[in-house]
Parts: C-alpha cells; sequence; structure tokens
C-alpha cells in the first residue's frame, strides 16, 4: 500500500521537528542550569526552539516547563517521560546523569535501542549524543561505540566549574570522541561552556576529569585540615583565607570553596548555606572510586588518592546527613571527630 499525502507530510513534519530539536537528560544539580542556559540562548539565536526535558524525577522536568515557558513565547519545551521518547523527539541528546550505572541503562536500555529504530526508518537522520556524566572511562567508550553502531556520533564532555559555573554558563567541557563528533558539538557546548577543549578520542574527556578531580577530593581535605588547625592556634579564618589565597597553597578549594564559615566574607561558597547546592560528597566519592580504579587497571599508584576515598567513605558512613551536602563538609566531619579527641 502507498503511504497517503498526509501520512508523508506527517512524517516529514516528524523529521523537520527532530532535526530543529534538543532534548537534555537528567535535571538534576547541574542539569537544570545547563538545560536553562541551553534552552534559553538557542531561543535566542532562532526565536523558536524546540526543547525536551527528562528526568527520572518527574516534578524536575515539570518544574522546568513552568518556570521558563512564559518567560519565551514561541518556545516549545515539552515532557518526555522516558529517555526513548527524549531519543524520538530530537536529533541533539545530552544527559548529565549520576553515574556509570545510569548513563548505562539510559543508553542501553533506551537510547541505543530506539536509535537504531529511528535511524532504521530514515537513513537520512542524523544524531549527537554528548554526555556530560562523570562516569566509568570504559563504560563511556562501551555505550559511544553502541550509538555509532546505530549511525549516530557521541561524544564524553564532562564538566569542570560547578553548578556556579553552570548557572554562569562558563563551565569547561573535556571532550573524548572525534574529531567530526567534536567539531559537530562545539556550539552546542559554547552555549553551556566558555573552555571546550578536545582532549582525545572516546573516553578521553573522562580520563582528564577523572584526574582533575583526584586532585580536587585530596584538596579539599587538606584545605579543611588547614583551616580547623589555623583557627585552633587562634587565627581569624578570613586572614588564614586570604593568607593562603595568596601564598603558595592557595587553590579552587580555599578560594573558591572555602569550607570554614565566615573565611570568603565576599563570596557564598556552599559552607555559607549549611553545604547545600554544591558537588555532593557522594559523588566526590564516587569519582575518587573511579580514579582508584582506573589507576588499579593501569597499575599506577595513588597514595593520597586512596587516602582521600577512604576519608570520603568514613565521612559517609559515620554522618551520612552529609552525603548530599557539599563535599566540602568534610570540614565538619573533621571538626566533630578533633572535638571527640579533645573531650
Ligand atoms: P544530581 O544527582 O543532582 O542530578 C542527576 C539527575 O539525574 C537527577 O535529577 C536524577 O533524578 C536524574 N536521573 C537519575 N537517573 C535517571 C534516569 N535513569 N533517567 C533520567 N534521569 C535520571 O547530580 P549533579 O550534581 O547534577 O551531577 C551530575 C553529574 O555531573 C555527575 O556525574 C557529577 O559527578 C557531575 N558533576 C557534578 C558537579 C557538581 O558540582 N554538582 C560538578 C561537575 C561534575
Amino acid at each position: 500500500m502507498r503511504p497517503s499525502l498526509r501520512c508523508l507530510q506527517a512524517a516529514s513534519a516528524a523529521v523537520t521537528s527532530r532535526s530543529k530539536s534538543t532534548s537534555f537528560i537528567g535535571l538534576g544539580q547541574m542539569g537544570y542550569q545547563m538545560a536553562y542556559n541551553l534552552f534559553s540562548k538557542q531561543y535566542l539565536q532562532t526565536n523558536d526552539a524546540y526543547f525536551v526535558v527528562c528526568d527520572a524525577l518527574p516534578g524536575s522536568a515539570v518544574a522546568f516547563r513552568e518556570n521558563f515557558s512564559k518567560q519565551y513565547p514561541g518556545a516549545q519545551i515539552n515532557i518526555a517521560n522516558t529517555p526513548e521518547e527524549a531519543a524520538r523527539a530530537s536529533s541533539r541528546i545530552v544527559t548529565m546523569l549520576p553515574s556509570s550505572p545510569q548513563v548505562k541503562t539510559v543508553y542501553t536500555g533506551s537510547i541505543i535501542p530506539t536509535l537504531h529504530k529511528v535511524h532504521g526508518v530514515n537513513a537520512n537522520e542524523e544524531t549527537l549524543c554528548i554526555d556530560s556524566t562523570t562516569l566509568d572511562v570504559e563504560v563511556a567508550r562501551q555505550v559511544a561505540s553502541g550509538v555509532a553502531e546505530t549511525g549516530g556520533k557521541m561524544i564524553d564532555a564532562p564538566v569542570s566549574g560547578g553548578v556556579t559555573g553552570a548557572k554562569a554558563g562558563t563551565l569547561s567541557f573535556l571532550v573524548g570522541g572525534t574529531e567530526n563528533a567534536f567539531e559537530m558539538a562545539h556550539p552546542v557546548l559554547s552555549l553551556m561552556g566558555q573552555r571546550i577543549i578536545h582532549c582525545g578520542p572516546s573516553g578521553a574527556g573522562l580520563a582528564a576529569k577523572i584526574c582533575n578531580n583526584l586532585v580536587l577530593g585530596v584538596q579539599q581535605i587538606v584545605v579543611a585540615e588547614a583551616m580547623l588547625l589555623g583557627q585552633s592556634l587562634g587565627l581569624d579564618p578570613a586572614i588564614l583565607a586570604s593568607v593562603i589565597n595568596s601564598s603558595t597553597g592557595g587553590c579552587w578549594a580555599s578560594s573558591v570553596n572555602n569550607p570554614a564559615p565566615s573565611a570568603l566574607p565576599e563570596k557564598s561558597p556552599p559552607c555559607e548555606r549549611e553545604y547545600e547546592g554544591g558537588f555532593a560528597t557522594a559523588l566526590m566519592l564516587k569519582d575518587m572510586g573511579l580514579a582508584s580504579d582506573v589507576a588499579s587497571q593501569t597499575k599506577s599508584l595513588l597514595p593520597l588518592g586512596e587516602a582521600a576515598k577512604q576519608i570520603y567513605s568514613t565521612v559517609i558512613e559515620k554522618q551520612p546527613e552529609l552525603a548530599r551536602k557539599d563535599f566540602s563538609s568534610v570540614y565538619c566531619f573533621l571538626k566533630d571527630q578533633g572535638s571527640l579527641r579533645t573531650q
């Protein structure tokens, strides 16, 4: 039977809107802010952005649509109930999920089978997947090769810059993938970040991210130690922070994410809001675990990394309420352990 004109028109409309549309899956601390920048800047460029949002917690997608659809008349924000719906709706898919298990489930269980169907029906369909999750390098490579088998393209593009950078659109993207996929992704990434670095083939962005977070995880603990030690010696936290930040000990953990209340009077680190709204301790423990795993696979030594991983693990075990708080709350844990010692 020949397809009717209406059928062909509907199919062609679906193809057109899919090629114009972007789906964002994972609207957590980072994803919500990144999705907003991407959506609002695409809208300013085209005046008719098609945007699809999806999260395992449906309330997040509803809140996104409610918050922004009135501000941007003409834009279409649709909610996908599943990653499968999101993949069917858009030729650009961005994912920002907690870690390897979620990326595996979302891609292997939903996106890849959907792309097989979509590309199977119309070989002209193009799909670019950008995963900004921090996850295991090998899982990312497997998923990217699954997407490539459907005829789509995928990059790993984990980020550095935290929730503040996600909000301001100043993130750094560390990209792994082919030159061609990198070129395709660059205009999308530049709407959410300022530095976009092609680190090498699939998995290379994650390798760079894992090394960076290894440094960060260790530094945040030692800054907490120094801030507590200084105060026990009678130093004012603001004076101590200003000394460290203008000396050789200065680093992001001391100058932006200083864990001691009142240390950075002109800034607003998570410690000033009960360690809310930052990078969760549980996620930092996950990243230290990723570093530890790749180190044992490559027979690299991480004496400080292993010690830091153990400390974050103990923080969560002894004070589970800190698991979802910013990882600089390791300061509270060390402070509490210190006062137990003096009792
Ligand atoms: P988050 O836990 O706040 O957000 C993850 C989101 O994914 C949640 O909204 C969750 O509901 C959703 N989700 C989980 N499983 C899902 C599924 N199967 N389908 C759809 N949605 C699903 O985490 P975050 O802080 O936004 O971090 C996301 C990633 O970015 C992590 O890999 C983290 O390591 C990395 N990262 C975080 C920061 C930070 O400062 N928070 C900084 C750099 C990198």
